[in-house]
């Protein structure tokens, strides 16, 4: 077995026991351009498909952006959905104390005369996305019902840029390894953003639930102006998780500084200099 290794230690391509290439495409930015550069033959050897874990909940501009990316002749591989679930009406049922799969909601405690406000533990990744794409690859690769073999058989390519290499995981699968082209290529988000005005492309939205917590102002003034059938459905999932949820003491917002999210103040740029939480997200499954 050949084991090529680049000069940031990552693992990368001429594995010779490689049976499957299978692209992690969220619809964003990263992701596409990754998936692009293939098509271009500028990164390869060429995916054999690309996967996408729908959560029922991205902005209706990523479902007609993967809708393009889905029509004939803009990639020569196919795009296989996945699903989960639909993680808004699951949000509702949490807020009636249902079983629910956290989302990194902000929690508002008081203590007397102290406020804290903290993060819920995420699982909706693994849960709506992690979870759906194994079973697809695992299917793919022949190995449903099948015991998981010793070699490495996949090659799994995740869209992470250079910016973001804090989020590089890698798999825990003794059959699966990970490998992030981008950041092989040392190109940044701006560097994506370039390459796909180069080529004419059209520029991908963001890529994540429409009300997830992670997102900044910038963010959620995006969803507020560009997409008001989904901010109305935030401020309802916002108000629908304040209380009820199981296990979760105090007030429960999507919002960061812990106040309803038709009650935020998005109006300035008030985002410069907040603190991105994307980086928690190390699977680079989200936002990508
Ligand atoms: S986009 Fe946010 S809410 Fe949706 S699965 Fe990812 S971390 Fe969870």
């Amino acid at each position: 077995m050949t084991a090529f290794v680049s000069p940031l230690g990552l693992p990368v391509h001429d594995l010779d026991t490689i049976q499957l290439r299978v692209l992690s495409l969220g619809a964003g930015v990263q992701s596409t351009t990754l998936a692009l550069m293939a098509a271009h033959g500028e990164i390869g050897p060429m995916p054999d498909c690309a996967v996408f874990a729908d959560t029922g909940w991205e902005p209706a501009a990523v479902y007609e952006h993967l809708a393009w990316l889905r029509s004939p002749n803009v990639l020569p591989f196919p795009v296989h959905v996945v699903t989960a679930g639909d993680i808004r009406a699951d949000l509702h049922r949490a807020g009636s104390g249902e079983r629910w799969a956290s989302i990194p909601a902000f929690t508002r405690t008081v203590r007397g005369i102290r406020v804290e406000i903290g993060m819920i533990r995420r699982q909706c990744t693994k849960d709506y996305k992690l979870v759906p794409i194994r079973r697809k690859v695992r299917a793919l690769a022949g190995l449903t019902r099948r015991r998981s073999p010793p070699a490495l058989i996949v090659e799994q390519w995740i869209g992470i840029s250079f910016d973001e290499i804090v989020r590089m995981k890698p798999s825990f699968e003794t059959w699966q390894v990970n490998r992030w082209p981008l950041i092989e290529e040392r190109m940044w988000r701006t560097g994506c953003l370039r390459w796909l005005e180069r080529h004419d492309y059209p520029v991908p939205p963001k890529s994540s639930c429409a009300g997830c917590p992670f997102h900044d102002d910038d963010a959620w003034r995006w969803l507020r102006d560009n997409d008001p059938v989904a901010w109305l459905e935030a401020i309802e999932v916002d108000r629908a998780i304040r209380t009820g949820i199981r296990g979760v003491r105090g007030e429960v917002f999507l919002h960061r500084p812990a106040v309803p999210l038709d009650e935020a103040d998005l109006a300035t740029a008030a985002d410069a200099g907040q603190l991105d939480l994307w980086p928690n997200e190390c699977e680079g499954l989200c936002g990508v």
